[in-house]
């Protein structure tokens, strides 16, 4: 099976989603789902670099 490498980043800037401190941990890294970017944008699902969704 390929690997699927899942990252969050700003549709507009392309800028990576901060995780969430609080509720992140070494095995877990969690994002708001609701957060904007500074820039305005939306933060969206890459897979392997693509947009998801
Ligand atoms: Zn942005």
């Amino acid at each position: 099976m390929a690997k699927l490498k899942m990252e969050f980043k700003c549709e507009k800037c392309g800028k990576p989603q901060p995780k969430n401190e609080k509720e992140s941990n070494g095995n877990w890294n969690v994002y708001d789902c609701n957060q904007v970017c500074k820039c305005g944008g939306k933060f969206v699902m890459y897979v392997n670099g693509k947009k998801a969704g």
